[in-house]
Formats: structure tokens, C-alpha cells, sequence
């Protein structure tokens, strides 16, 4: 049986990204862009920084992971203690992985 009218669906143009902590693809709007500029490697919110960029989740658990060595062998650069400092700062705002979602109770 064949369905007709539907031509396969195009997906619109949402460009695909992996993360380097966990190696998942995702549309790049639900990823956080890291560039490495010529001051050093950025988290690049506005995702107009001109460079070399790699993504990842906004998962501390991703986070983690590149900053063991994914992201920098992503963008090819050694992150200085400096970056490294940066990235650790940005990356103690991101949520830790919850389960289930379920609301923390017990505090
Ligand atoms: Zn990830």
C-alpha cells in the first residue's frame, strides 16, 4: 500500500549537531556552541562567534565528558587553564541530569 499525497517530508532544514560528551545528534538549536577565538575558547550563546566550534548539550554530564579531552580534540585546540576555568564556571550553571524529573523533595 502506498500513501500518495505525502511527499517525504523535507525536514526543514534543521541542521544536525553532535555533542562531543556523549556523541548524541541534535538539532543545533537545543545545543550550546563552543568557539574557540582568538582569545581563547568561548561559550557562545549568541552563536555568531566566528571560529572553530564545537556543541554540546546544556547536560553538566556532557560537559564533564568534553572537558576530558572530546571538546578540545573537537576543536583542535588545547584549552588553556584559563578556558578550562571558564568552561567549568559556565558549566556549574547548567542543571544536573536529573532521572526522572521528579522534584528534588528531600533537601
Ligand atoms: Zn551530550
Amino acid at each position: 500500500m502506498k500513501v500518495k499525497k505525502k511527499p517525504v517530508q523535507r525536514v526543514k532544514h534543521v541542521p544536525q549537531r553532535t555533542c562531543v560528551g556523549c556523541r548524541d545528534v541534535l538539532p543545533k538549536r537545543q545545543m550550546l556552541r563552543i568557539v574557540r577565538t582568538a582569545e581563547g575558547v568561548r561559550v557562545d550563546l549568541t552563536g555568531k562567534l566566528a571560529g572553530r566550534g564545537a556543541y554540546m548539550h546544556d547536560r553538566r554530564e556532557c560537559w564533564v565528558r568534553g572537558l576530558r579531552g572530546a571538546l578540545a580534540h573537537a576543536l583542535k585546540a588545547e584549552l588553556t587553564a584559563d578556558d578550562r576555568s571558564q568552561l567549568e564556571s559556565f558549566m556549574n550553571t547548567l542543571p544536573q541530569d536529573t532521572p526522572t524529573g521528579t522534584a528534588e523533595t528531600n533537601k
